[in-house]
C-alpha cells in the first residue's frame, strides 16, 4: 500500500488521537466533544503543531473552535450563493460556473485537513450540503460545452482520489479537443506531501498538449518544510507549475512579517504565489475574518517593493460574480496636464510624463 493511503487511514480525528500530538486545552476540549463537524488533519500535518500554543497558525487551522458556533457576518446557504448554483443554466451539481472559458469541477469532499476555515465548510467541514460528484456526468457537460478551454479539478482534495480515478480524468480530459489546460486545487503538497509520489507523477507527468497546473493553499510559513519542498520538485520534473492560493486569516497571517515570511518562504521550495484570498463570509468562520481592506494593505506594507516581484499574489475578493482584485493603490499620486505623479513604497515620488492621446 502506498505511503500517503496508510497515513489518511492513521487521520488525527479523535480526541485521543490529537492529544498525542497537543495539549488540548478546555476550549477545544468542548469543541471537539461538543459539535457536530468533520474535523482531522493526517499525523505530518499535526506533528507541526505547536503542543503548547493554542494560537499556532497550524493548530488553528486543524482543530475545532467553539467560535464555529457564532454566526454574524456569514451568509446561510453561502455556497449555492457563491457558485451560482440555483441561478442561469443547468449544469450538473459538479461543475461551478462564473466564467465563459472555465469552470471548477467538484470531484470530491474529502481532504487530508478539514480546514476551519474552508470556505466550502457547509459541504466538506459539515456536511449540510451534500451534491452529486459524478465525474462521468460532469466531463459529459464538459464535453458538450466547447467555449470551456480551462478546467480547475476542485473539491475538496482531488489528491485524495484513487491513482485509478485520477488517472481516468486526465484521460479522458486531454483527449477532449477544447480542453487547453488541467488545473488542481490541492493542499496535499502542504498537508500529505506524501501523495507526490512515482504513482502520481506518472499520471500527471511528461510533455502533452494539455498541461496540468496546480494551486495549493498555504496560509503560514511554519507550513512549509522539506517534504514540501520535495514534493513541489517533483511535480515540476513531470512538467507541473505549482502556485499558491493563501487565504488571508485573522491572527494566523495578517500581520505584515507573517505576511512577507509566508511568500518569501513559498518561493524558497518552488511554489509561485497566485492569489491571496479574502476569507469568505461563509457561515460560522467570522473569526477568522478581517476588514477586506486588510488584505491590499499588506501588500502595500509587506510585499509590493519590499520583495521581489517574482512573490507578489494578487490580492482577490472570490465572489459569486467572480474573483474581483482589491489592490492597493497608492502607486498614481495625482496626474496634471503635463506629467503623472508616481509613487513608491518607501513613500518616494517620481514623475513621466503624459502623452495626449
Ligand atoms: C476561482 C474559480 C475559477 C478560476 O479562476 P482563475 O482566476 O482563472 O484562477 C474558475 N471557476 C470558478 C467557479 C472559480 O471559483
Ligand atoms: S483542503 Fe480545501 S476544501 Fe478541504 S477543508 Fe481545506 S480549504 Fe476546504
Amino acid at each position: 500500500m502506498q505511503e500517503w493511503i496508510k497515513e489518511l487511514q492513521q487521520m488525527v480525528n479523535t480526541r485521543e488521537k490529537l492529544a498525542d500530538y497537543v495539549d488540548i486545552t478546555p476550549d477545544e476540549d468542548a469543541a471537539i466533544t461538543t459539535m457536530r463537524t468533520r474535523w482531522g488533519t493526517t499525523p505530518y500535518f499535526a506533528s507541526l503543531m505547536d503542543p503548547q500554543d493554542p494560537a499556532c497558525p497550524i493548530r488553528r487551522q486543524v482543530v475545532p473552535s467553539l467560535k464555529e458556533k457564532e454566526n454574524k457576518y456569514g451568509i446561510q446557504d453561502y455556497l449555492i450563493h457563491k457558485e451560482n448554483r440555483a441561478v442561469g443554466e443547468k449544469r450538473p451539481d459538479c461543475i461551478a460556473r462564473q466564467y465563459q472559458d472555465r469552470i471548477a469541477f467538484t470531484v470530491t469532499d474529502v481532504c487530508a485537513n478539514y480546514c476551519r476555515h474552508c470556505f466550502r465548510k457547509e459541504l466538506v467541514v459539515d456536511q449540510g450540503l451534500s451534491l452529486r460528484f459524478d465525474v462521468d456526468e460532469g466531463l459529459g457537460w464538459i464535453r458538450e460545452h466547447p467555449e470551456v478551454r480551462d478546467v480547475l479539478i476542485t473539491g475538496g482534495d482531488p489528491f485524495i482520489l484513487s491513482d485509478e480515478k485520477l488517472g481516468r480524468i486526465i484521460t479522458e480530459l486531454r483527449r477532449i479537443p477544447h480542453v487547453q489546460m488541467i488545473r488542481f486545487g490541492t493542499r496535499t503538497p502542504i498537508v500529505l506531501p506524501s501523495r507526490i509520489n512515482k504513482e502520481l507523477c506518472e499520471i500527471l507527468g511528461d510533455f502533452h498538449r494539455v498541461p496540468v497546473w496546480i494551486n495549493t493553499q498555504c496560509n503560514h510559513a511554519r507550513e512549509i518544510t522539506e517534504e514540501t519542498a520535495r514534493g513541489v520538485y517533483d511535480l515540476m520534473r513531470c512538467g507541473v507549475n505549482v502556485g499558491n492560493q493563501a487565504v488571508l486569516l485573522k491572527g494566523i497571517n495578517d500581520d505584515p512579517q507573517s505576511f512577507r515570511e509566508l511568500h518569501q518562504k513559498l518561493l524558497t521550495v518552488r511554489i509561485r504565489p497566485y492569489y491571496v484570498f479574502y476569507c469568505e463570509p461563509a457561515p460560522g468562520i467570522d473569526h477568522f475574518r478581517t476588514p477586506v481592506e486588510k488584505g491590499a494593505e499588506l501588500i502595500r506594507d509587506a510585499i509590493r517593493g519590499h520583495t521581489t516581484g517574482l512573490c507578489q499574489p494578487m490580492y482577490v475578493i472570490a465572489t459569486n460574480i467572480g474573483k474581483v482584485p482589491l489592490m492597493p493603490d497608492y502607486y498614481l499620486k495625482e496626474k496634471t496636464d503635463e506629467e503623472y505623479v508616481l509613487r513608491n513604497y518607501l513613500d518616494q515620488n517620481t514623475s513621466l510624463p503624459v502623452i495626449p492621446e
